[in-house]
């Protein structure tokens, strides 16, 4: 009896269970049904010529007044015949920012976004909201008043991919409260070339560091779930694929990559955004092996289509279809250009300005059935999914009176945050930091009172170079050291200066002299060197070493005999060879955003113990760059009777390196068992103490090596890191868990695979730090 009572239990447990389960599938099948009924009703409605409109995106000046291309005149005022014509006769379905934007109130926004809304709901016939899309890459780079945060790179210096959410979250607001739904954000791309003039602007140069910070700052722009509210915007991730991997280490010029370390290393970040739900993508604007991205089937459909399995709406870079033509030449004309990248996957165009030239070949394309129009219909689809998933159609407009903590203490603390842990100390000789005491401080250097420098571009312009107009409330490096430190010790003398109005490296001299004056009447020097800020074709380099002028103050000032602090405030890692050894203490601050003066102040003086640590390997030479998952062959011993063979790596600092205040040890570190199988998960259990005085975080790093593989192997890849606060004179206990499928490589066939034998596993607080441990594979 009691068995039948506890069957008949469990049964009806069971069919609660069943049928919750199956309520749960109904409501979210039913929501994306409504959603792609509504798709498809859109759809039926539409004529060919209002599909290809929805297809397009047009810059804003084609829209506004004043001179239809490089106009920079703000608040814009919409044109009215110009975007009667656009909106309402051409259907255009999206319009993105002007790169020659400045910063705007959330109330100008709101007024532009309105009026470009009204054309599209109220004036054109099926009434589909335009898309409105932006670059607000650190923070909303284009609002006035917006929090400002770290670079992605100096983000992903503090090894805690929670800042890169907050980043994301904070960002989604604010440009939400600039009425904007659609963010060219974030940078997917592996920061693998320190030449690149984009380096800072991705997440270093692992993939794992990559996709980890990445996966968060989509779930932060988005939020959770499909349909996205009016504190979330949609995630552009950008540039499919490959993109700083050129030869020459410019922008946009040619990569040669094989299938396998696209896959295995490029794509990667990719595949865990999509897993995470990102709305959209932006295709890279170079070429991969020959190939114009934007002109491959394979890269689009083949691979990012069927491969990945992404549904949302793939985007051109900057007037691309056009660059087939009339760059690249691989066709004769823009019109073959256009057949070939909507063929070949391309659903929106960012033409940005002949749209009539995209939407009349466009559809005469289709008329002569050169593009078929399940093509056509492929595409639109997913756009109006995306307007309808940002709930456009009802609300197309935010406004900014509703977002009241826009620009809050809430939101410049996290800002703070992120700046502060990203701090990363290189050298302190003797422990010179923190300072202690009262000092006497001669400050110096280009970077030293310089707010654009410290935000870098896209910041308040694509440039970067209107940064000052904007950032009177927050401190300079110098600002915060005079607010810190008694004034009257504070000196500042430039020495040397960026040329006001002149290339991103060019540099003047203003007054070595008084600087090595004052740093003799003084007990430390803090000199700010670095970079000024660029992007894209103008942030091009022909020379890795720092400038020349930065280098003589640098010499100029260790004559001096006194100690030297050196800051780095840069995009990517300009060699520093020669005059490192001069230094007493080198800190990087990358790009660390508004907050980056108080943060390193905060550092220097001891308020904040620094846990940055390196995502890129600094090199030492100019020729010898290379990451730290390089290939044996980089390290030689001597050949047999030859000499002068040897192969070395010689970086200045090593990927994953940063001090702390506090000292730390890697204690017991263990694998449960030595012996594993490629299908099973690697356990790993160690103790950080922390045997200072001081309290401190550390980030664990968990590296594995693959001793013998049939394609050479890399020296070694991170696998896992965890980092940890400790308080002084004790410890933390960690466990990681790493499936062995994370260690698998992609061989020559381009499929993941993993032979047994001999690995390693190391354990430590940077690439080269390491304990190891041995495994078995079988
Ligand atoms: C850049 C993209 C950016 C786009 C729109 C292009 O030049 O490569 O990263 O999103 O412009 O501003």
């Amino acid at each position: 009896m009691r068995q039948l009572i506890f069957f008949k239990i469990t049964a009806y447990l069971l069919i609660v269970i069943f049928n919750f389960s199956c309520q749960q599938k109904k409501q979210d099948y039913s929501t994306l049904k409504t959603i792609d009924v509504s798709v498809d009703s859109i759809l039926s409605k539409m004529t060919l010529e209002e599909k290809v409109g929805q297809m397009t995106q047009v810059n804003l000046t084609v829209i506004a007044k004043g001179p239809n291309k490089w106009s920079s005149s703000f608040p814009m005022e919409i044109d009215i015949e110009r975007a009667k014509k656009a909106i309402v006769e051409y259907n255009i379905g999206s319009v993105l920012n002007t790169i020659n934007n400045t910063a705007q109130t959330p109330e100008d926004w709101f007024s532009v976004i309105k009026s470009i809304q009204s054309f599209a709901m109220d004036s054109s016939r099926l009434g589909v909201p335009i898309i409105y899309g932006i670059d607000a890459i650190h923070g909303a780079t284009y609002t006035a008043g917006a929090t400002m945060f770290p670079q992605q790179v100096t983000t992903a210096a503090t090894w805690n991919p929670k800042n890169a959410f907050n980043m994301a979250q904070v960002c989604a607001y604010e440009t939400r409260a600039s009425s904007i739904p659609w963010n060219f954000s974030p940078v997917l791309d592996l920061g693998m070339n320190p030449r690149f003039p984009r380096q800072f602007e991705s997440f270093g140069e692992d993939p794992l560091l990559v996709s980890r910070f990445g996966e968060e700052m989509i779930k932060g722009y988005q939020g959770n779930g499909y349909l996205i509210n009016e504190n979330n915007v949609a995630a552009c991730m950008k540039h499919f694929v490959g993109y700083h991997a050129t030869v020459s280490g410019k922008d946009r010029t040619p990569a040669y990559i094989p299938d396998h370390v696209l896959k295995e290393y490029h794509i990667a970040p990719f595949k865990k955004a999509i897993d995470a739900g990102a709305k959209s993508i932006m295709i890279n604007s170079g070429l991969i092996n020959g190939v114009p991205v934007h002109s491959s089937y394979k890269i689009m459909t083949d691979i990012l289509r069927n491969e990945l399995g992404f549904e949302g709406v793939i985007l051109t870079d900057w007037e691309d279809i056009n660059k087939l033509c009339d760059r690249d030449k691989i066709t004769e004309n823009r019109k073959q250009a256009i057949k070939l990248a909507i063929n070949a996957g391309v659903d929106m165009s960012m033409v940005p300005y002949e749209y009539e030239e995209f939407i009349d070949n466009l559809v005469a394309l289709v008329n002569e059935g050169e593009v078929k129009i399940s093509r056509i219909d492929d595409a639109v689809s997913r756009i109006l999914r995306l307007k309808i998933e940002l709930n456009l159609f009802k609300s197309a407009t935010t406004n900014w009176q509703n977002y009241k903590e826009f620009g809050s203490n809430k939101f410049k603390k996290l800002a703070y945050k992120s700046a502060s842990e990203a701090i990363t100390l290189l050298k302190n000789k003797d422990n010179i930091l923190p300072i202690k005491s009262k000092p006497r401080i001669l400050v110096t250097g280009p970077n030293a009172n310089n707010m654009r420098c410290l935000n870098g571009a896209w910041s308040y312009s694509w440039q970067g170079d209107l940064t000052d107009k904007f950032t009177s409330e927050y401190n300079t490096i110098y600002e915060a050291l005079l607010n810190k430190y008694d004034s009257s010790n504070v000196k500042f003398v430039s020495g040397v200066s960026y040329k006001p109005g002149g290339s991103f490296y060019e540099m003047q001299e203003d007054n070595i002299q008084k600087a090595v004056e004052l740093a003799k009447k003084s007990d430390y020097i803090l000199l700010c060197l670095g970079e000024n800020t660029y992007t894209e074709k103008p942030g091009d380099l022909n020379d890795l070493r720092l400038h020349q002028l930065q280098i003589k103050l640098a010499q100029e000032l260790s004559k001096c005999g006194k100690p030297i602090i050196l800051i780095l405030n840069l995009g990517r890692p300009r060699i520093i060879t020669e005059i490192e050894p001069l230094m007493s203490a080198v800190i990087n601050i990358y790009l660390p955003g508004n907050f980056g003066g108080d943060a390193l102040v905060d550092v220097m003086c001891g308020d904040v113990n620094p846990s940055g640590k390196l995502p890129y390997t600094y090199p030492a030479f100019t020729n010898s760059l290379s990451t730290y998952y390089y290939k044996p062959s980089e390290v030689q011993n001597n050949s047999q009777g030859a000499y002068n063979y040897i192969g070395e790596i010689n970086n200045l600092y090593n990927f994953g390196f940063g001090m702390s205040y506090s000292n730390f040890e890697i204690r017991n570190p263990k694998l449960s068992s030595d012996t594993i199988s490629v299908n099973d998960t690697i356990f790993l259990s160690l103790e950080v103490a922390n045997t200072s005085n001081i309290d401190g975080k550390e980030t664990i790093q968990i590296y594995s090596s693959d001793l013998t593989a049939l394609l050479s192997p890399d020296n070694k890849r991170l696998r896992d890191f965890q980092k940890v606060f400790v308080k002084s004179n004790s410890s933390e206990f960690l466990n990681f868990e790493i499936p062995m499928t994370d260690l698998y490589y992609v061989n020559e066939l381009n499929k993941f695979t993993l032979e047994s034998g001999k690995f390693e596993i190391h354990v430590g607080s940077s690439s080269d730090n390491l304990y190891t441990l041995p495994l078995y594979v079988k």
